[in-house]
């Protein structure tokens, strides 16, 4: 024997209980839609999604925003890498000798 329930989800009809998805969370233990009606809002979302990321505004990428832009050598990120670390070391040497300097006064 099959319990029979109906769906609250854009198809409206009445299935059966294997038709809806577990969830406990619910007093009779399924969803409330069927996975059809599941499913539909899913491939909503999707489409929604994919048509706001054509639409390309806001959510284009940087790197499609500037195409000529060249891409970094290998080169250039160790350059920078090198400020970077520069950067980094002159830091923690002042830092260093800060911290040199209060304990002597301290
Ligand atoms: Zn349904």
């Amino acid at each position: 024997m099959t319990t029979k329930k109906k769906c609250h989800g854009k198809c409206g009809l009445e299935k059966d209980l294997e038709e809806f998805a577990i969830n406990r969370a619910n007093s009779d233990g399924h969803e409330y839609k069927c996975k059809v009606c599941f499913k539909g809002i899913r491939a909503d979302r999707k489409k929604a999604k994919s048509m706001r990321a054509e639409d390309g505004n806001n959510a284009a990428p940087a790197r499609t925003k500037n195409p000529k832009a060249p891409i970094p050598s290998r080169i250039d990120r160790a350059i920078h890498l090198d400020e970077q670390l520069l950067k980094a070391v002159k830091k923690s040497v002042a830092g260093e000798i800060i911290r040199i300097i209060e304990e002597a006064f301290a």
